[in-house]
């Protein structure tokens, strides 16, 4: 695997392998890599791609201080599992090199609706910033894939806009990913390592709901089921943001289940500081 700080000495040899007709998938991460992010570096290659992952802690997408100060930073432990997973280049660059007029003038993209609802409206100004970082990566690497996880569904929501509101669609295709768990049904993320012992215990119990509201689907009444969860969220020791059900195309949110759309459940709680997002497709 080689190792690339500076955009322009990337793109060089990026160019150079597309001279050699290699197809180009790229895998943006935020580091303190799991078994997530590895899979999507072994797809990728098993699909014979190039594989370009970039680590990069982008300042600009988080709205708590707090939460991008504690951010976990482990580049020696990624760069194994990333040799491991057969990944071809790391690219780990500085926020001068991502940002070299500053973060303040970054150019941003609307994304609407899907702005507005919930991490939207929970965590106010995020996907402009991940906009910005996707973006910028995007004109950087110009990848002919782009692997993202469906732990993150609204983001890969935000950046199938994206790619559209670049004209990109057709020529990076977008593919979405499975959400890979713990044996327990939590879903893999950097900040599980900053749960406690008795938070870890109790963090499954979002993926408990999720399936429940996915087993329940033709119960009739997603209302009830929502109380029931927000309440057994809460007697465990967390603060709900959301429990939600949405059309999984365009994310526009069900009062009730729809057997006539593709649905998806989406959960996003509090445990103490660690703020955990899951969500499940439906039918
Ligand atoms: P992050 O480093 O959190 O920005 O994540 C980088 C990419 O890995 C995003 O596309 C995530 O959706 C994806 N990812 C994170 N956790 C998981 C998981 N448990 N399963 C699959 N993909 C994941």
């Amino acid at each position: 695997m080689v190792i690339f700080k500076k955009v322009a000495d990337l793109q060089k040899y990026i160019s150079a392998q597309i001279e050699q007709k290699s197809i180009i998938g790229f895998v943006p991460t935020m580091g303190a890599l799991h078994n997530g992010h590895r899979s999507l570096i072994e797809k990728a290659k098993a699909e014979g791609k190039v594989v370009v992952c970039s680590i990069f802690v982008n300042p600009t997408q988080f709205n708590d201080k707090n939460d991008f100060e504690k951010y976990p930073i482990t580049v020696d432990a990624d760069t194994e599992i990333l040799i491991n997973a057969g990944c071809d280049i790391l690219f780990l660059p500085s926020v001068d090199e991502i940002y070299p007029g500053g973060t303040e003038k970054v150019q941003t993209f609307d994304f609407g609706y899907l702005d507005t609802i919930l991490e939207g409206e929970k965590r106010p100004g995020h996907f402009k910033g991940v906009g910005q970082v996707v973006g910028r990566l995007l004109d950087i690497v110009e990848p002919h894939y782009l692997y993202m996880g469906q732990k993150d569904y609204q983001q890969c929501m935000v950046i199938k806009k994206l790619l559209e509101i670049k004209g990109k669609q057709n020529e990076i295709q977008l593919i979405i990913c499975p959400i890979i768990r713990e044996a327990d049904g939590l879903a893999m993320s950097s900040r599980n390592r900053r749960l406690t012992e008795p938070q870890r215990n109790i963090a499954s119990t979002i993926y408990q709901c999720l399936v429940s509201i996915q087993s329940r689907q033709n119960s009739g009444d997603f209302g009830i089921v929502q109380k029931e969860c927000i309440e057994l969220l809460n007697k465990k020791g967390f603060v709900t943001d959301y429990v939600a059900i949405a059309d999984a195309r365009d994310l526009k949110l069900l009062d009730n289940y729809d057997q006539d759309s593709p649905m998806i459940a989406l959960i996003a709680a509090k445990v103490g500081e660690i703020r955990l997002i899951d969500n499940i497709l439906l039918n």
